[in-house]
């Protein structure tokens, strides 16, 4: 009998975290219910932990090729990775910005979220905070998991925005990747500026990557400034 609970209790945890086995699991789905995925590089129980996302604005996909390039890659021992590549994959796959009820999630999280914008603007809103799915799952796999570096690719202003996090952390990714640290000024429901707020001593940026697509040395100075930063995250 207790060996029955035990397997009923073991087949439950699966199918609760719809895990692959590997690190990998689904932390929600889009509006028009493809998969979002994680998957965890490095030891489930470090001390230095990071989220990376590939992608939240469907039109601006050049950060994969960074998190393609960690996931080929040795972790220090004390690192661990949770990757991304798409937070917004109906956008993704539209190549739009928006996801596919025209909302741009990055104006979509609860911290000073303003109403702006019709479906499809370059920055509609949505109609509340946190209206749409691909937010909610970010926000919740984020409160499950308090990542202590999170970073959002984006493209193409070629810089790394100044953010409210560790502005250390900001300075020496910026210099490892050779790319400028300006701030851009507050905008109203950004994913990052809600973990800011949230989260006092975890540091959450943006990179804005260059128009195109990377170099292989641009790849592998971005990808060692991810694991730099989060080895230097307290
Ligand atoms: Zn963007």
């Amino acid at each position: 009998m207790k060996r029955v609970a035990g397997l009923i209790s073991a087949i439950c945890l699966v199918a609760a975290s719809a895990s692959a086995g590997d690190g990998t699991r689904t932390i929600g789905h889009s509006v028009n219910d493809r998969s979002i995925i994680v998957r965890r590089i490095g030891p489930r129980d470090a001390n230095h932990t990071a989220l990376i996302v590939g992608v939240i604005h469907g039109n601006e996909r050049s950060g994969t090729a960074i998190l393609r390039r960690l996931r080929s890659m040795r972790l220090p021992d004390d690192v661990s990775i949770w990757l991304v590549d798409e937070m917004n994959p109906d956008g993704a796959a539209a190549n739009t910005r928006q996801n596919a009820r025209g909302v741009d999630l990055n104006r979509n999280f609860p911290y000073h979220w303003q109403a702006q914008g019709r479906p499809w603007d370059t920055y509609y809103s949505g109609p509340e905070p946190l209206s749409e799915p691909e937010t909610r799952a970010a926000r919740r796999f984020i409160l499950n998991h308090n990542p202590d570096i999170t970073i959002w690719y984006h493209q193409h202003m070629a810089l790394i925005v100044k953010s409210r996090g560790d502005l250390r952390l900001e300075r020496l990714y910026a210099r490892e990747v050779g790319l400028p640290l300006r701030d851009i000024g507050p905008l109203p429901g950004t994913a990052v500026e809600w973990q800011n707020h949230r989260f006092r001593n975890k540091t959450a940026f943006v990179v804005e990557l260059p128009a195109g697509s990377l170099s292989l040395r641009a790849v592998r100075r971005h990808a060692r400034a991810v694991i730099e930063v989060t080895i230097r995250s307290l």
